[in-house]
């Protein structure tokens, strides 16, 4: 292979269903490795299985990139040189190659039907059609050359398989994990094409990865097995200088590190695994998916980036731009990664933060119409979120942290102050608000001197006055500084609202 070729990888994902976390961190290393080289990032549809096929999961893929910005440069829905992208549609073109193997020696057309196979199933729970019994199975290798002609002749339906060799090792450099290799006596004859003519994975994903020139093959662990049938028929097809390298990816792994990140594992402990809501078209089922959950694609993204790579350093915030510049095989971990929700969370909350008002607005609205209110002042929203972005995991927060500049508390936390209340402190309000109806500037910086230069002259305790304050304004002995609260809520609304709360506090 020359070390001139130019990189493109793809994403091949099958469209079952809602797109597991780990599916998209396979998106993102192949996108990310295609900007680092200059080289073309390709989403293929592999949905040969028309068995799994779920109407609507293309759609979800496409929507679940678009999402993370991890647009392809060739995919079913925007074309290129190198398709069909969507493998049902390049049916025809597989049975040549599967027809070749078997000139060659390298497989076999097999005529077992589905209830001898079963039957064998059920006397050997461990059966593998393999080297083993393929001479005592239904197939080109046991029948005669004039049989094997017969049945095809009458149309008996059949599949291919590959003829995996006896005794020798595959061997193969993974960029991840260094050397690999395989003894093919465990190797299975796997299907190469289904009696419906469609070809099985392994056939296609070789075929494609052909045809599209890819350069480089990323994908997850779980691939890791089905490495040598590929090897062998990329040598079995002659193409061995055309063969991509390969990088299997280290799988994503539970919270607790037992094994592999299932979509029940979410359901279990309350996370979403998959990118994005998916809703089972048979059952109306819904699974959670980050985005709805409330994730900013750009913490999804740098979640994900660090699932198994780091760079070397602390950094752990991360834009899709730097990851770009920064990402390198070399420092992809071989390890399994551990999922950590609570860290899924921290990175939304630092990238709330890091985002800026005028870009979160448009979802701080949505929450805003989501509880009734009707009159947005995109100034005034602007303004609240600068005084609560701090707190915010989610953008949903917003309205548990900042619902109190919206609307008028119709609650206080009357346990915190009552129990404590006396006339002075009634009479110490009453005088308040009538002094702020004189005062001329209403800024943080002015009222705080102001009124704690009163609660000075009233010889009370700063606290003892600071807490009714803010529940009056609040309803609840929490939010931002209650300066800034009473600032941003206005000189009227202030002067209502510390009168309302007195009437509630001496009742
Ligand atoms: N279609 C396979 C999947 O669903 C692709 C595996 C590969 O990248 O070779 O993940």
């Amino acid at each position: 292979m020359s070390s001139e070729r130019k990189v493109r990888v793809r994403f091949a994902p099958s469209p079952t269903g809602g797109l597991h976390l780990g599916g998209v961190r396979t998106a993102l290393f192949n996108y990310l490795y295609a900007r680092k080289h200059q080289g073309d990032f390709i989403l293929r549809v592999e949905d040969t299985d028309q068995t799994r096929f779920v109407a609507g999961a293309e759609e979800y893929i496409n929507e679940c990139l678009a999402w993370c910005g991890l647009t392809p440069d060739e995919s079913p829905a925007k074309g290129g040189s190198f398709g069909p992208y969507r493998q049902s549609e390049r049916k025809p073109s597989y049975r040549q190659f599967a027809e070749q193997l078997i000139e060659n020696g390298y497989a076999y057309y097999a005529f077992d039907t589905a209830a001898e196979l079963e039957e064998q199933r059920k006397e050997q729970p461990n059966f593998r059609y393999s080297h083993e019994n393929r001479l005592k199975l239904r197939n080109s290798l046991s029948l005669s050359p004039e049989e094997t002609q017969q049945l095809l002749g009458a149309g008996t339906p059949h599949t291919i398989r590959i003829k995996v060799p006896t005794d020798e090792i595959v061997s193969f450099t993974d960029m991840i994990r260094g050397q690999v290799s395989f003894d093919t006596n465990l190797i299975d004859d796997k299907v190469l094409l289904k009696a419906d003519g469609m070809p099985t994975y392994h056939l296609a994903v070789v075929v494609d990865d052909k045809a599209m020139e890819i350069s480089h093959v990323f994908r997850g662990e779980e691939w890791l097995p089905s490495a040598p049938i590929h090897i062998l028929l990329w040598e079995y097809l002659g193409w061995n200088d055309q063969m991509p390298q390969w990088a299997h990816l280290p799988l994503i792994l539970k919270p607790d590190g037992n094994g592999k990140l299932s979509k029940r594992d979410g359901d279990r402990l309350g996370f979403p695994v998959y990118a994005m809501n998916w809703k089972d078209a048979q059952s109306d089922a819904v699974t959670k998916g980050f985005r709805e959950m409330g994730f900013l694609p750009e913490a999804f993204v740098n979640m994900l980036g660090v699932l198994g790579w780091n760079d070397g350093t602390e950094q752990e915030l991360f834009s899709l731009e730097e990851l770009t510049q920064k990402f390198s095989v070399e420092r992809i971990s071989k390890a399994g990664a551990k999922f950590d929700f609570e860290k899924a969370k921290w990175f939304n909350h630092e990238w709330i933060k890091k985002t800026s008002n005028e870009a979160l607005l448009p979802q701080i609205k949505d929450v805003l119409v989501a509880h009734q209110i009707q009159h947005i002042d995109d100034k005034y929203v602007a303004q609240v979120l600068y005084a609560v972005k701090e707190r915010l995991t989610f953008v949903s927060d917003f309205w548990e942290h900042a619902s109190f500049f919206f609307v008028t508390p119709e609650s206080y936390d009357l346990d915190a102050v009552k129990p404590k209340w006396s006339a002075e402190k009634t009479t110490f309000f009453e005088n308040i608000n009538a002094a702020f109806e004189t005062v001329e500037s209403w800024k943080a910086t002015d009222l705080e001197p102001f009124f704690k230069g009163a609660i000075q002259d009233s010889r009370m305790k700063m606290g003892e006055l600071m807490m009714p304050f803010r529940i009056m304004l609040v309803g609840g002995k929490f939010g931002p500084d209650v300066f800034q609260i009473v600032e941003l809520l206005g000189k009227e609304e202030v002067i209502a609202r510390v009168r309302k709360a007195l009437i509630a506090f001496t009742a």
